[in-house]
C-alpha cells in the first residue's frame, strides 16, 4: 500500500473506512483480532507495545505493515489508547462469516474518544469524565462553554463571568475536561488563542475541532426543555457543538442528557484552576506528590461510586447560596442524630452500585448481564435506604427520601425477567427466568427433552452393543459422537459410521444420533436467537428508566457524601459552621482539614478573625517554616468545606459567605509548566485584581518574591493596597519581609499577626501559633543570641540592621566587613547554624552539602533549583571589585 492505492478487497474495504474517519485510529476486526494497518499499525506497535508484522505480499509484492490486539482484550488496549488522547474507530464484522458472500461486511460500530467513553475499564474510576466545548469570545464578548458527562447524563453550561480567557478557564476549571471541542479559524486550524490557554490549563485535555453547532431546534427533547433557563448566545453554540459531536460518537446517549446547574441559581463559590491546585482540593500540587495529601482523599469516607464522584465535584464547586448550604448542613445534622443507625445505613448504601454508569451502558448497549444483576441488587438496597430515611424523625432526611423516586417497580421488573444467577455474556445464554417469555421456555424445553433423549440413546446403545463404557461426547468442530476405546472396537456394529480417530479411541455416529444432533443444534440456535432478541427488547424497554436511574444515582451520591460528613463530624467532634451574609470569617481553634487528620493532636489549632472592616487585611509574618502557608491554606480549606456543607475542625466557626476564593501561592507547579516565577506571579496577581470583588477571599503567599527586594516590596505594597482600598475584599497576606508588614501597618483595615517562635535550650522551636502583632524586628537577632552567636558578631549585625533601616539596602562605601553581614531580613533557619555566619552563598553551600540528588525526582530537583534561584534573586546583586 506504498502509494496508498489498495490492492486487495480487504484493503479496499479498509481504505474506505479510513477515509471516512480521518484523524482516527481504525481498529479493524479480522477474525479474532482487531488490526491496524499501515501508519496505524506503527502507532499501535509503538503505543501498545504489540508486535509489528506485515500482510502477505499483494499482487504488486507490497507488504502492508500490520499490528493487532486480540478481540477479547479490546477494552484494555482501547483504554490505553484513549488515555493517551487518541480517538479510535472500531470497525466490526456486521454479518456472520458463514453467511457472507465474498468479503464479510464491516462497519464502524463505535467511535471512542477521551470525552465520550463509557466502558468501566477505560474510565478507570467513578469520578466525572467531562467533554467540554468552547464558543464565542471574539470582539470583547465573554466565551460560552458547555461540559457534559455522558456517563451521568449531566450537561452544564454558561458564559464566562467576564470577557477574556481567565474567566473562561475559571469557569471550566471544576470540570477538568478530558476532551475539549474548539472552533476553528478560517483556515480550518483550531483557534490559536484558545489552544494556548486551554492547552496550558488542561494538559490532560485532548483538543478537538468542533463540528458545526446544532441549533436548539435540532437538540434532543430533554435538552430543549426550559430548565434551567434558556441558554444564551455563545452558550447555545457550545451546547450545539456537543450535540453535533455526540451525534457522531454516542448517538444513543443523546436523548438522556439533561441540563443541570452546579449550584442553585449557579450561586457557587468560584475557585479557579490555580486555587484548586494550590489548595490541593482533588490533586496534589506537585504532580508526583502523594495523592493522600489532597482534601478529597483525606475526607473521602464515601462508600459508593456516585458518592465519590459527588464529593469530588462538590469540593470543586462549593455553594455560595445560604439556603442551599443550610439544606446540606441540616441533612448532615440529621445523619449525626441517627447515632448508631448511621453505620447501619452506610452498610446498606455500600451495596449500591454506580447506577449512573450502568444506566449509561444500558443506553449505549454496552451493558453486560451481571451489571443488570448488580442494578437489581442496588435497587433492593436503595429501597432499604429509602425506608430508613422515610421513617426518620428528622425532616431533612425525609426530604432526601423524597429524592429517591420509587425504585420498587423497576426492581420488580428486573426480578421478574432475570434469573438469580446471570451469565457473564449474552452469548452464553440463560438470560431469563422461566416464565418470562413463552418462546424461550418452549425452546428450553425442547433442548431439555433432546438432551434427555440423548442420555437415553447412550444407555440403550451401551446395552445393545455390550460396550459398557460407551459415551456420547461433543466438540464444537465434530459435533456429537459415540466414543469407543480401543479394547472395545471389535464390538462396534455395522451401523456405526466412523467420524474421527484418536490415539486410544475411535469416534462414531449413527443416523439416530445425527437426527438428535440436528434437533439440539437447531434448538440451541433458535434459543440463542430468541434470547438475544428478548435481551434487546428488554433493553429497549429499560431505556425508559435511564433518566430515572441517573436521578437516583445523583440522590445516592448526595446522601453518601452528607452521611460521610456526618460520620467525620461525629468521629472527630467537628462543628456546624454558622453561615451569614456578613463579611466576617471567624474560627476558634481552627485546624487544617487535611493536616488535622494526618498530624492529629500534633497539629496546633489557630484562631481567625476577619471582618471586612477593621481587619479585612491580615498581614502574617514569621520566618520560613513557621506555618504561614499552612495557616492560609487552612483558612481557605475551611471556607471551601464550610460552603460545601460539611462540619468543620474548629471549636466555633462562622463564615460570611465567600463568592470567590483566589490564591497566589508557591510557584513550584507553575515552574514545571515552564513559566518564569516573576511573570507567573504578576500575571496571577493581575488576574486576581481583575476578578476579585468585595465578597472574595484572597490569599497571597509571599507576593513580590520573584524579583529583587525593592521592586518586589514596592509591587507587593501597591498590590496589597489595591486589594485593601480598591476592592475591599478579605485578604490574608503572608510574608517574611517584615518591612512589608511595617508598610502595611498604616492601612486602616489591616491587622498584623505573626507566628510565634520559642527558643528551647539552644534550639529554635516553631510553635505554629498565630499571635497578634507583627514579628519583633530584632527578633531574629534575639533568637540568634539565644542560639549562642558570639556577642561581637551580634553587635555588628545590630549596627548593620540599624543602618539598613535608615538607608534601605544602599550600603554604598561601607567596609568589606559590612558587606558580608546579613543584608536581608534574616530567617530563623539561618540562625540555627552553629557558626552563625549567614549569607546566601553559605546557606546554599550547606543546602548543597545536604542535598541527596539520588532521592529526588526530576520535578523536585527542578523546584529546588528554582527556589534557590528565586532566593538568590531577592538578594542584592554581588558587589564587584572585591
Ligand atoms: P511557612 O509558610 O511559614 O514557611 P509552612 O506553612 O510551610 O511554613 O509550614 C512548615 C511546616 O510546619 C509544615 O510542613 C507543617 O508540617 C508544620 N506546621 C505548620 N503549621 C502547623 C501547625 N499549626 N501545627 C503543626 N504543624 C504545623
Ligand atoms: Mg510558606
Amino acid at each position: 500500500m506504498a502509494d496508498g492505492t489498495p490492492t486487495t478487497p480487504l484493503m479496499e474495504q479498509y481504505g474506505a473506512v479510513k477515509a471516512q474517519y480521518p484523524g482516527h485510529v481504525i481498529l479493524f476486526r479480522v477474525g479474532d483480532f482487531y488490526e491496524g494497518f499501515g501508519e496505524d499499525a506503527r502507532l499501535l506497535s509503538r503505543e501498545l507495545e504489540v508486535v509489528l508484522t506485515a500482510r502477505s505480499p499483494d499482487t504488486r509484492g507490497d507488504r502492508t505493515p500490520m499490528a493487532g490486539v486480540p478481540h477479547h482484550a479490546l477494552e484494555t488496549y482501547l483504554g490505553r489508547l484513549v488515555r493517551k488522547g487518541y480517538k479510535v474507530a472500531i470497525c466490526d464484522q456486521v454479518e456472520e462469516a458463514r453467511f457472507a458472500k465474498g468479503l464479510v461486511r464491516r462497519e464502524v460500530t463505535r467511535v471512542v474518544t477521551p470525552g465520550t467513553v463509557i466502558e468501566e475499564r477505560i474510565l478507570g474510576g467513578p469520578e466525572h469524565n467531562f467533554l467540554a466545548a468552547v464558543a464565542g469570545g471574539s470582539a470583547g464578548a465573554a466565551h460560552g462553554f458547555a461540559a457534559v458527562d455522558v456517563t451521568t447524563g449531566e450537561l452544564f453550561s454558561g458564559v464566562g463571568e467576564a470577557p477574556g480567557l481567565p474567566a473562561l478557564l475559571g469557569s471550566l476549571a471544576p470540570f477538568g475536561p478530558r476532551e475539549i471541542l474548539l472552533p476553528t479559524d478560517g483556515s480550518g486550524e483550531l483557534r490559536s488563542d484558545l489552544v494556548q490557554g486551554l492547552g496550558a490549563e488542561f494538559p490532560a485535555g485532548h483538543l478537538e475541532p468542533a463540528p458545526t453547532p446544532r441549533p436548539p431546534t435540532e437538540w434532543p427533547e430533554r435538552l430543549r426543555s426550559a430548565a434551567p433557563g434558556p441558554a444564551v448566545g455563545a452558550e447555545t453554540e457550545a451546547i450545539g457543538m456537543l450535540v453535533g459531536y455526540l451525534e457522531r460518537t454516542q448517538p444513543r446517549l443523546l436523548p438522556f442528557l439533561e441540563r443541570c446547574r452546579t449550584a442553585p441559581g449557579d450561586h457557587r463559590l468560584r475557585l479557579d484552576g490555580k486555587t484548586l491546585r494550590h489548595l490541593e482540593i482533588t490533586r496534589p500540587m506537585n504532580p508526583e506528590g502523594r495523592a493522600t495529601d489532597t482534601l478529597l482523599s483525606a475526607w473521602d469516607e464515601t462508600v459508593t461510586g456516585p458518592g465519590r464522584r459527588t464529593l469530588a465535584f462538590w469540593m470543586k464547586t462549593p455553594l455560595a447560596d445560604r439556603a442551599a448550604i443550610t439544606a446540606r448542613q441540616d441533612a448532615v445534622q440529621g445523619f449525626v442524630a441517627l447515632g448508631a443507625g448511621l453505620e447501619e445505613l452506610r452498610a446498606r448504601l455500600a451495596e449500591i452500585a454506580d447506577l449512573s454508569r450502568i444506566a449509561t451502558r444500558l443506553a449505549g448497549r454496552r451493558v453486560r448481564p451481571p451489571e443488570l444483576d448488580a442494578l437489581r441488587r442496588s435497587l433492593t438496597a436503595l429501597l432499604a435506604v429509602k425506608g430508613v430515611l422515610v421513617g426518620a424523625s428528622d425532616s431533612a432526611l425525609r426530604e432526601l427520601a423524597d429524592r429517591l423516586d420509587d425504585p420498587g417497580p423497576l426492581r420488580d421488573r428486573l426480578t421478574a425477567a432475570l434469573p438469580d444467577d446471570l451469565p457473564p455474556t449474552v452469548e452464553a445464554g440463560g438470560l431469563f427466568r422461566p416464565g418470562f417469555a413463552t418462546e424461550i421456555d418452549l425452546l428450553r424445553r425442547v433442548k431439555e427433552e433432546t438432551l434427555a433423549a440423548l442420555e437415553l440413546l447412550e444407555r440403550r446403545e451401551g446395552a445393545e452393543t455390550g460396550i459398557k463404557s460407551l459415551k456420547i461426547g461433543y466438540t464444537q468442530v465434530f459435533g456429537y459422537y459415540f466414543e469407543v476405546t480401543r479394547p472395545h472396537l471389535a464390538r462396534v456394529p455395522e451401523r456405526f459410521r466412523r467420524k474421527q480417530t484418536l490415539a486410544g479411541a475411535e469416534r462414531f455416529t449413527t443416523p439416530e444420533l445425527e437426527e438428535l444432533e440436528g434437533r439440539i443444534l437447531s434448538a440451541r440456535e433458535r434459543s440463542q436467537q430468541a434470547e438475544g432478541d428478548a435481551w434487546e427488547h428488554l433493553l429497549d424497554e429499560l431505556d425508559r428508566s435511564v433518566p430515572h436511574l441517573h436521578r437516583l444515582a445523583r440522590a445516592v451520591g448526595a446522601i453518601d457524601v452528607l452521611l460521610s460528613f456526618a460520620r467525620i463530624a461525629v468521629a472527630r467532634g467537628y462543628v456546624r459552621p454558622i453561615l451569614d451574609d456578613s463579611l466576617r470569617i471567624t474560627f476558634r481553634d481552627g485546624r487544617h482539614p487535611v493536616l488535622d487528620r494526618t498530624l492529629a493532636e500534633r497539629f496546633v489549632p489557630n484562631d481567625t478573625d476577619l471582618d471586612g472592616e477593621g481587619t479585612r487585611l491580615l498581614v502574617l509574618t514569621g520566618p520560613n517554616m513557621s506555618g504561614k502557608s499552612t495557616y492560609m491554606r487552612q483558612v481557605g480549606l475551611l471556607v471551601v468545606l464550610g460552603q460545601v456543607g460539611a462540619f468543620l475542625p474548629a471549636r466555633y466557626a462562622r463564615i460570611g459567605l465567600v463568592g470567590a476564593l483566589y490564591t497566589r501561592m508557591g510557584f513550584t507547579d507553575e515552574i514545571a509548566r515552564g513559566k518564569s516565577s516573576f511573570m507567573v506571579e504578576m500575571s496571577e496577581v493581575s488576574d486576581i485584581l481583575r476578578g476579585a470583588d468585595r465578597r472574595s477571599l484572597v490569599l497571597l503567599d509571599e507576593v513580590g518574591r520573584g524579583t529583587s527586594t525593592f521592586d518586589g516590596l514596592a509591587l507587593a505594597w501597591a498590590i496589597v493596597k489595591q486589594f485593601h482600598d480598591g476592592i475591599g475584599c478579605r485578604t490574608i497576606l503572608a510574608t517574611h519581609y517584615h518591612q512589608l508588614a511595617e508598610l502595611l501597618r498604616s492601612l486602616p483595615g489591616a491587622a498584623n499577626a505573626h507566628l510565634a517562635v520559642r527558643e528551647e535550650g539552644d534550639r529554635v522551636v516553631f510553635l505554629h501559633r498565630v499571635v497578634p502583632g507583627s514579628t519583633d524586628r530584632s527578633y531574629g537577632l534575639n533568637v540568634a543570641r539565644l542560639a549562642g552567636l558570639p556577642p561581637e558578631l551580634l553587635r555588628e549585625a545590630e549596627s548593620l540592621l540599624a543602618r539598613l533601616e535608615r538607608t534601605g539596602l544602599k550600603l554604598g562605601e561601607g567596609s568589606a566587613r559590612d558587606r558580608t553581614g546579613p543584608v536581608r531580613y534574616t530567617q530563623a533557619i539561618l540562625l540555627t547554624e552553629e557558626d552563625g555566619a549567614a549569607g546566601p552563598s553559605r546557606e546554599l553551600a550547606r543546602a548543597l552539602r545536604e542535598l541527596r540528588p539520588e532521592e529526588m525526582t526530576p520535578v523536585q530537583a527542578l523546584a529546588w533549583l528554582a527556589t534557590w534561584k528565586d532566593r538568590l534573586a531577592s538578594e542584592p546583586p554581588p558587589e564587584t571589585g572585591r
